[in-house]
């Protein structure tokens, strides 16, 4: 049986080559594979020319026991992945029809008509593996090729640890929509089973303690953690601390990954911790929709950021109807009633104007809980009083409590609870004070998860 320890990731392209797309594919199957257990020690890009990337191929297959090539698997003469891995392992290429059946049918439903060149797509490397393209043409490839094929390189060593004398080759398309399913759905599973067991990874979700002092917290829970290990990664704004446990069934890694969980939140960064694979902007939404809580959201320097993380989670309809953008000082006026008196007195960003721009929200839409957010996200318009980074947000509830609770008010760790208010029609708020250090796009990301906290927050203690 093929035992898979070590990889490397090819992505190929001329135009990666010269910086005109990111390195996405990369970055993401890379974190894949660490969730895999799979190691990597080496990456590479390499131009579409056949010579190249036989090369760098063959030097890949000697030091590790996968190889992942991502591009190439086109229609077009440039598209050379395919036929070199097919010439590396010393194999034809045939005609797959249940492929070539999928591109016609992936043609007929776009109401266009194949090409004879997508014919190209549907050959395959004889004793293959094909991972179907459920988002374009190109079926993915994994190929085992016998490692004395490839010899070793006089100038390195096998950097192969306790593996098998077979090598993998694993090809796929470069468009990331068609790459990370197809990984996910396809590739995954054929990896875990030759993995040496079962990986699955759970992420623990936190908002309000960043990475060096979670970290500190749970410096010795890390170091001792073998199975499952646990490894802090840094957000913008949030953090997540992946728990990654290898066992001989899905069942007994999940168990693992359970348990450390529960470990993690009676831990000092427990608290911290406000869900398991999940986002903000999620929980939010899941957690309104299950209490029947409409949401509504009022914003000023973010320019409708949050509500366009809400909306951008599947079934945010369900609890949000809409909300508002409020740049200016009339608009704050006319859309939300925010007191003309009050933006002179205090100024539009100010926790008075945040306050009335929550309640105006809420008579606006009618909703149950509401969030304004207002500040200076610069890089101008800041004074020594009211410095770039400085954004009030404040959450308003009609059904009871919109902080204070069960459930602390999750907080950033530059921001601070600067005031409660209870309005005469029974509307209660908090207002939180950010101080931000960064720049605009830095500030205005900060700001929307430390309102999507606050909203979470706020929904979390009006449903008790
Ligand atoms: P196609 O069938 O679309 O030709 P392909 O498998 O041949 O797919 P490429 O032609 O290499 O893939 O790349 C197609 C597009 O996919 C690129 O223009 C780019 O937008 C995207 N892409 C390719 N490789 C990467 C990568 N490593 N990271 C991010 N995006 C990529």
């Amino acid at each position: 049986m093929t035992v898979i320890k070590t990889a490397e990731i090819l992505c190929v392209g001329t135009e990666i080559l010269i910086g005109d797309i990111v390195n996405t594919n990369a970055a993401f199957i890379s974190s894949r594979l660490s969730a895999l257990g799979i190691s990597q020690y080496y990456q590479g890009v390499i131009g579409d020319n056949s010579s190249r990337l036989s090369l760098c191929i063959k030097k890949a297959l000697r030091r590790c026991d996968l190889v992942i090539l991502t591009g190439g698997l086109g229609p077009t003469y440039d598209d050379l992945t395919k036929e070199t891995a097919a010439k590396i392992a010393n194999v034809k290429t045939f005609l797959h029809e249940p492929s070539l059946e999928r591109i016609k049918a992936f043609f007929r439903s776009a109401g266009s008509v194949m090409t004879d060149n997508n014919i190209k797509q549907a050959m395959i490397p004889e004793g293959a593996t094909v991972f179907p393209n459920d988002h374009g043409t190109a079926p993915g490839i994994a190929l085992e090729i016998p490692a004395g094929i490839i010899g070793a390189a006089d100038d390195e060593p096998l950097y192969n640890g306790a593996s098998s004398d077979t090598k993998t080759l694993i090809l796929l398309p470069g468009p990331p929509r068609e790459m990370k399913p197809m990984f996910i759905n396809y590739a995954e599973p054929y990896l875990s089973a030759r993995s040496g067991g079962f990986m699955i990874s759970k992420n623990a979700e936190i908002f309000g303690i960043g990475e060096s002092a979670a970290e500190s917290l749970l410096a010795d829970k890390m170091k001792a953690s073998l199975n499952p290990t646990i490894a802090p990664y840094c957000g913008e704004g949030d953090m997540r601390i992946r728990i990654t446990a290898r066992a001989d069934s899905p069942e007994d890694a999940l168990k693992l990954c359970g348990e450390a969980i529960n470990e993690l939140r009676k831990s000092p960064v427990g608290k911290y911790i406000y869900g398991v694979d999940t986002t903000l902007a999620e929980a939010v939404v899941h957690e309104a929709a299950a209490s029947g809580i409409k949401l509504t959201t009022a914003e000023s320097c973010t320019g409708g950021l949050t509500a366009g993380a809400i909306t951008a989670v599947p079934g945010s309809s369900e609890v949000f109807d809409g909300g508002a953008v409020t740049y200016s000082n009339e608009i704050k006026n006319k859309l939300l009633g925010v007191r003309k008196e009050t933006l002179k007195r205090f100024g539009a960003v100010s926790p008075q104007t945040a306050r009335e721009m929550a309640c105006g929200a809420i008579k606006l839409t009618d909703a149950d809980i509401s969030m304004s957010l207002t500040g200076i996200a610069g890089p101008g318009g800041g004074t020594k009083e009211k410095p770039m980074g400085l954004v009030y947000i404040a959450v308003a509830s009609r059904r009871g409590s919109a902080n204070s609770g069960k459930f602390p008010l999750m907080l950033h760790s530059s921001a601070q609870l600067c005031g409660e208010f209870k309005e005469e029609n029974g509307i209660c708020g908090s207002i939180i004070k950010c101080n931000f250090i960064g720049s605009r796009d830095h500030v205005r990301a900060l700001a929307v998860k430390s309102a999507l906290a606050a909203l979470l927050s706020a929904v979390r203690n009006s449903k008790l």
